[in-house]
């Protein structure tokens, strides 16, 4: 069962056609990665998504169609969106960042110091830097505060945007670890994108390749690792 259907998903950002009508689906419990060049459109896919630009296309969620559904009543349902650039407040502290993530999501409200306990266990480093500004945190700090923030709303669905975006490579590694755990403690959906292609590939259940607002090519993770065309084009191998 797929906890979401996308079908002839398109945006447009004045005359630039962002997104040409793209369908994929998201089957309950996986890991799906998107993954493409700078400006193939991963990221607008994600904000269409979750109601942050405007689109045209179906977009269905738990088997309800969600195109008129507005951002934080998405949160209220289940699917969540973790920012590219992370999206932290820079000067509220990592206590107060994380509180932020039960905001519209009622059912987490009540297990919120649960859920901050799981945060904790999966980046034991926040709370050693609990009552610390995120503006001073490191990268890779910060990264792991906007998937902690996250998951503290009890995602079904987590869209994951560029996790590893300028980290160094022993924390995209252990970001990567900590998603695939989330993915299978929780059984939590992630919907991954990502220009790092090899980590997210070696990640996924199945991926999607997105050229300038179309799909290209789509295969498990372990398939696409294995394509000749992914491997020079996006592997960097030859
Ligand atoms: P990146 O990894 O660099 O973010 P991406 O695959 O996520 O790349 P998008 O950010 O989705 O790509 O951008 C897709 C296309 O849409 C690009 O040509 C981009 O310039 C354009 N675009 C994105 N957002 C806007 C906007 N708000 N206004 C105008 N054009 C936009």
């Amino acid at each position: 069962m797929e906890i979401l259907a996308v079908d002839g998903l398109a945006v447009n950002f004045g005359n630039v056609q962002a997104l040409k009508g793209i369908s994929f689906k998201v089957p309950k419990g996986k890991i799906v990665s998107l993954i493409g060049a700078n400006g193939a459109g991963k990221t607008t896919t994600l904000k269409a998504i979750s109601g942050n630009v405007k689109s045209i296309g179906a977009v269905v969620f738990n088997g309800h169609p969600i195109s008129n559904r507005e951002s934080y009543q998405l949160v209220g349902d289940g699917l969540i969106h973790c920012p590219e650039g992370r999206g932290v407040f820079p000067n509220l502290t990592v206590m107060e960042n994380l509180q932020l993530g039960i905001v519209g999501r009622h059912h987490a409200k009540v297990n919120f110091d649960k859920n901050l306990e799981m945060g904790f266990h999966y980046f034991p480093r926040l709370k050693e830097r609990i009552n610390q500004v995120a503006g001073t945190l490191s990268g890779g700090e910060q990264q792991m505060l906007a998937i902690a923030r996250a998951l503290i709303g009890e995602p079904d669905l987590l869209l994951l945007d560029e996790p590893s975006l300028g980290l160094a490579p022993q924390v995209v590694k252990l970001i990567f670890d900590i998603i695939v755990k989330i993915n299978k403690d929780n059984q939590t959906t992630v919907l991954l994108v990502e220009q790092n292609a090899k980590q997210a590939l070696k990640i996924s259940d199945y991926a999607y390749v997105l050229e300038t607002g179309k799909i290209l090519l789509e295969g498990s993770g372990s398939n696409l690792l294995d394509n000749e065309d992914v491997k020079k084009i996006y592997l960097g191998e030859h």
